[in-house]
């Protein structure tokens, strides 16, 4: 029946939305939200009959306002946006406009994944700052707002004049509040805009005060203000001169297919932002336009939003996989679930990181589960879904034997990983090592894949990556669907890596703790494989990045006496690691840059390669720390940051003269 399907539509959005609004703890991903709202949009537009005023589609936010704050009338109403998934709906959208008032200019902006203030200033000075709430009435967080810095108390003109805007909260600085949380015992957030939500409503404002909150405006209301901007991109222009932040990524467009360019653009770019962005906002920009076009009882006429393939969604958790044996023992857990959009592709597996992290969701087997992708490649599990099956699954229990060798597993002091101890006779860790060995980070052997090193192995060909390179190109004839010619190839690919540099070759030796990173510092400390061999614990340590924890590892590496046998074995086999003796430019030397945008001589990777060979460094977040932002085109939000901050920003084209006098 139409009128169940719209009764129960109406009543899990209105709970949705009182966990999402007011207890910052959603149990349905967006992306399902936004199903079944869209749903009941379609049924009471089918079925008019239906619609009634308390409707969530008839609304804003949750109707239900937190009461800890005091509630403030708006003096103008908010509202929220109609949205779409779709390309064709922008252009439906866009035909609506069009009948209504003609071929118009749009202006395109990131929608950000925060929470909806409203800030009053009274003389230029700010007075009061409320959240959106259901529209008509929201809670009054003045206190709160005054200690976020992006929020002028004082603004460069004496006016009298609301502004809406987003909270948000960095994605980084999301990281680290999870982080400490963690380590403190206290609530985990989901995600940065249930952190910003959860900080900018606490009822002590000195906890709002340590959290790192930012603000990006868009919208003034001009009533009273003499020659006003006639603009929506004017409009926030006069924000910026007037000291409020706006988002630098904003772009007038001329019509629905420049907009929906700007969506397909930033729909990948947006992983490159430090906050989270969950679509686009495309909007009227004449202001006569707009006030033609109106409002319905929830959203503006004048603008929708484009919402972004969901990073996150929710799906069943199948099983945990714990087949998995690294290069050094540990075993990592893998998620394997019912497959589910996200992001644009289909995932069926997911990270769980390790066992802590299990216990510290305590995701069991059976449940439902929030999954996230964001910059990085494989998704990962966020947290489970509270529910009465979840109370009644069982809860899980860590493999105690690999899954290889049988041998018990232990979990070293300071780790939170468990670790397969039998080191050098466990073949699942044998395999890893040796099909790291071959990787582009490590000797960078073409043509020898995980099938071709599991044979090897089976075979008794291969048990060390010294064995490697005693093969003929006979040997490998031996193996399943193995030709002469790729024969020749592996055979070709394993000499000619015998003379590697020293950094790739301490990467390939699957050292604990030692990636590209540190072998980088060893190898330009110690210049030579020996030196590093007869190196004392404090020698290492001493070493600007490397601490003790590495240090042991190191030394605990070459005093094994299977690790000797393997370097003795491959150094009579003829691999001789070479290292180049960089002379470091000293001007550059210790002065930290941050890239952003994209430069248009070269990549990310080769700009900081060269930042690095004149003795300089990069890192990836701007802070009072940094000498230079070098920004590209089209930088973001460090770019803001670095103007926030007062920090060299170069041009591109500085950027090169720099390195190239340096030189
Ligand atoms: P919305 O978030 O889809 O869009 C309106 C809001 O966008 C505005 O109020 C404003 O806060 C924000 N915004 C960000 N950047 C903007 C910009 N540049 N210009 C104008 N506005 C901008 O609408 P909503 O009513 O706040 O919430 C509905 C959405 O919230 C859903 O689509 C869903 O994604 C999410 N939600 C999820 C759950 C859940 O259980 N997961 C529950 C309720 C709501």
């Amino acid at each position: 029946m139409v009128a169940d399907r719209i009764k129960y539509l109406r009543d899990t959005i209105n709970r949705a939305n009182y966990l999402y609004y007011i207890e910052d703890n959603p149990t349905l991903s967006d992306f399902e939200y936004d199903e079944l709202f869209r749903e009941l949009k379609s049924l009471e537009a089918q079925y008019p009959l239906f619609i009634t005023p308390d409707s969530p589609t008839q609304k804003v936010g949750s109707t239900k306002i937190q009461s800890s704050f005091k509630e403030v009338k708006h003096k103008y109403r908010l509202y929220s946006l109609d949205n779409s998934n779709n390309h064709e709906e922008l252009k439906k959208w866009y035909e609506r406009v069009q009948k209504e008032v003609g071929n118009v200019d749009l202006v395109c902006e990131l929608k950000i994944d925060g929470l909806a203030i409203a800030l009053t200033y009274n003389q230029g000075v700010f007075t009061q700052g409320v959240t959106r709430g259901n529209g008509i009435f929201g809670e009054d967080i003045t206190e709160n707002l005054k200690t976020v810095k992006a929020i002028p108390h004082k603004i460069s003109k004496p006016y009298n004049l609301e502004v809406r805007g987003e909270i948000y909260m960095p994605k980084t600085s999301f990281e680290k509040l999870n982080e400490e949380n963690l380590q403190k015992g206290d609530k985990i957030f989901a995600n940065p805009r249930n952190a910003a939500s959860g900080s900018i409503r606490q009822l002590d404002p000195t906890i709002t005060a340590k959290r790192d909150l930012s603000i990006f405006v868009y919208t003034p209301i001009l009533e009273g203000i003499e020659n006003a901007p006639k603009t929506h991109y004017e409009s926030l222009m006069f924000l910026k001169d007037l000291g409020f932040k706006i988002n630098e990524n904003i772009r007038p467009v001329k019509n629905i297919e420049e907009a929906i360019e700007y969506c397909k653009e930033w729909e990948t770019k947006r992983f490159e932002l430090d906050y989270a962005t969950d679509g686009v906002v495309i909007k009227v920009n004449s202001f006569g336009y707009q006030n033609e076009l109106g409002f319905t009882a929830r959203a503006p006429k004048w603008a929708t939003a484009f919402k972004f393939p969901p990073e996150e969604v929710n799906t069943k958790l199948l099983d945990i996989e714990t087949t998995n044996v690294g290069k050094t023992g540990a075993i990592t857990p893998v998620a394997v679930l019912e497959p589910v959009l996200l992001a644009g592709s289909t995932v069926s597996r997911a990270s769980l990181h390790n066992f802590d992290e299990i216990k510290r969701l305590d995701v069991r087997i059976g449940d439902t589960v929030l999954i996230k992708k964001a910059a990085e490649i494989i998704p990962k599990v966020i947290k489970h879904v509270d529910s009465e099956e979840h109370d009644s699954l069982p809860v899980y229990e860590a493999p105690t034997v690999c899954p290889s060798c049988g041998t018990e597993l232990v979990v070293p002091e300071g780790e939170v990983n468990l670790y397969c101890p039998n080191t050098f006779n466990c073949p699942a860790q044998a395999k890893s090592r040796l099909e790291y060995w071959v990787s582009k980070e490590a000797m960078d052997i073409d043509f020898i894949g995980p099938n071709v090193i599991d044979q090897l192995y089976e075979k008794n060909m291969v048990k060390t990556p010294a064995d490697f390179y005693a093969l003929t190109q006979q040997d490998f004839m031996q193996l399943d669907l193995v030709k002469e010619k790729s024969a020749f190839n592996m055979y070709n690919s394993i000499q000619q890596s015998k003379e590697r540099p020293l950094t790739k070759f301490l990467t390939a030796l699957s050292i604990r703790h030692v990636g590209k990173e540190t072998a980088d510092l060893l190898a330009n400390h110690f210049q030579s494989l020996e030196a590093i061999q007869n190196a004392n614990v404090e020698e290492i340590a001493q070493i600007d990045g490397i601490g003790d924890k590495i240090a042991h590892s190191v030394k605990e590496f070459f005093a094994q006496p299977y690790n000797i046998e393997l370097l003795k074995n491959l150094n009579l086999l003829g691999v001789h690691p070479t290292h180049k003796i960089v002379v470091q430019s000293t001007v550059l030397n210790s002065k930290t840059f941050v890239l952003t945008g994209t430069l248009s001589t070269m990549g990310r990777s080769e700009a900081s390669e060269k930042i690095k060979q004149l003795g300089g460094k990069t890192s990836s977040s701007v802070t009072k720390k940094t000498d230079f932002v070098v920004a590209g085109e089209s930088a973001g939000s460090k770019l803001t940051k670095a103007q926030e901050l007062g920090i060299t920003i170069l041009s591109e084209e500085e950027f090169l003269k720099m390195i190239n006098t340096e030189e």
